[in-house]
């Protein structure tokens, strides 16, 4: 395969006239495939899906639309809901040089993003309704996609006492999530804490599960190739107990438990339990546990370092079935940039984390499409819809998207699935280039991504 071979669609750029006067704000997307499906002429004006219409009778003189109507050549492009990520590190404010939120929702746009909840882990903390506000601002002022910050559940991350949760959701931010991810909430009676306060305003505590005593030094999976490397090892059970504890929390206080970043078989299967147990719990995978192994790690290349760990076949396949099942909820980046200088140094010293944005959706293809694991109504499920829900987004971001209806928000994305493309870490739009895929060919590429009607990526490239 070649890099960025064509697809059947051909260029997505704005075809034939646009209808006389108007703002431009309306746009037909000719012969785009709703969640896979026969192709269809779709009108998004005001915002909304308006109309659809049999493929081919939308032309560039059909009477009837509004002023300004923009035909887009859709043929062979799928159209997602605009994808939601519940774990999206932005690092501003605090490390800039890593990356922004200008440049992290513009990789998040590039992926097909509508949406990213920013973590709470950055310099100061947003553990106050002030930084919450900020990063939202920051957001709005951005555009490229929705920035929905994550509240820390801790003061200073620090695992000793709340922060302002209630101010926080009370906030121009309306925060809703909350965690401490890059730290466990490890303190028990913390952790009912935060979820009976939560409640209140039927917010999420979002864990980093990683019981911080069992993995003291660790540097990678607690497994045979660690035993090989001579390196420490982050066993799997350092993430199974926490999440046992947390689950028997959520249902003794009736609140709502998010599992970040689920890396082992035996997580999934405990999360089988707590949902056979009727109590809120919901997990997320990020692409790299759905498809990388700890095997890579022989080559001591810090871009494979990440918390948790890369695990080994047999959980990547668990992760794939979770995922197919619903057992796990969602697929969530975990983008983490990291300067150069924090990541290319020796193993022991580099800073956990991988790139993600730009690559989800391909990487999910690969892993799960591709193999028969999930169509594109449960990707649309996976990396929009569920998300959406878990994170409590206002009600019309969420819904309306089981069938492609007339009234939904016009957040979308066009994909084309044809070509596969082999990864350029100095072409990404992030501001590091910490990506565990370059090099390697992925399939599919984003053409477009709309925002409530809005374009924020035409032709593959930023609006
Ligand atoms: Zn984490």
């Amino acid at each position: 395969m070649t890099a960025g071979a064509g697809g059947a669609g051909g260029p997505v750029g704005p075809v034939g006239g646009t209808a006389a006067g108007g703002s431009g704000q309306s746009w037909v997307l000719s012969r785009v495939r709703p969640l896979g499906g026969d192709p269809v002429d779709v009108l998004l004006t005001d915002g909304v899906v308006a109309a659809w219409r049999p493929a081919g009778s939308t032309g560039p003189d059909s009477e009837g639309l509004p002023a300004g109507t923009t035909i887009l050549a859709a043929e062979g492009l799928i159209m997602l809901p605009g994808l939601v990520d519940l774990h999206t590190h932005l690092r501003e404010p605090g490390r800039e040089d890593a990356e922004t939120v200008e440049s992290g929702t513009r990789a998040a746009a590039l992926g097909g993003y509508t949406t990213v909840f920013a973590m709470a882990n950055t310099n100061p903390v947003a553990d106050t309704a002030g930084v919450v506000e900020q990063v939202w601002r920051l957001g709005l002022d951005a555009g490229h996609c929705d920035v929905r910050p994550v509240g820390a559940v801790t003061v200073g991350l620090a695992g000793e006492r709340l922060a302002e949760l209630g101010a926080m959701a009370t906030s121009a931010a309306e925060v809703r999530v909350f965690s401490d991810d890059g730290h466990c909430v490890s303190d028990a009676l913390l952790m009912r804490r935060a979820l009976e306060y939560v409640k209140a305003f039927d917010g999420v505590i979002a864990q980093h599960a990683e019981e911080p005593r069992l993995t003291a030094g660790a540097q990678m999976n607690e497994g045979v190739v660690a035993a090989r490397l001579g390196l420490p090892g982050w066993p799997a059970v350092a993430e199974e107990a926490i999440i046992a504890r947390d689950a028997l929390l959520a249902g003794h206080v009736d609140s709502r438990l998010h599992v970040c970043h689920v890396s082992t078989a035996g997580s999934v299967e405990l999360i089988r339990w707590a949902k056979a147990k009727g109590w809120q719990v919901t997990a997320e995978v990020t692409p790299h546990h759905l498809l990388l192994t700890d095997d890579l790690i022989s080559s001591y290349d810090p871009v494979y370092k990440v918390n948790p760990p890369l695990r080994t076949a047999a959980d990547v396949a668990a992760l794939r079935a979770g995922l197919a099942d619903g057992t796990i909820d969602c697929v969530a980046t975990d983008h983490a940039p990291h300067a150069l200088e924090d990541k290319e140094t020796e193993w022991a010293a580099a800073r956990p984390g991988m790139l993600g944005l730009e690559t989800a959706l391909s990487v999910v293809m690969e892993t799960m499409v591709i193999p028969g694991h999930l169509d594109w109504v449960g990707v649309a499920d996976r990396m929009a819809l569920a998300p959406a829900r878990i994170g409590g987004l206002p009600r019309p971001a969420a819904e309306g998207w089981s069938s492609i209806a007339v009234g939904a928000p016009a957040t979308v994305t066009l994909l084309d699935p044809s070509p596969w493309r082999v990864v350029e870490a100095d072409t990404l739009a992030s501001r590091s280039r910490n990506t565990p895929y370059a090099g390697r060919s992925l399939p599919g590429a984003i053409r477009a991504t709309f925002l409530r009607g809005r374009p924020t990526v035409l032709d593959g490239k930023v609006v």
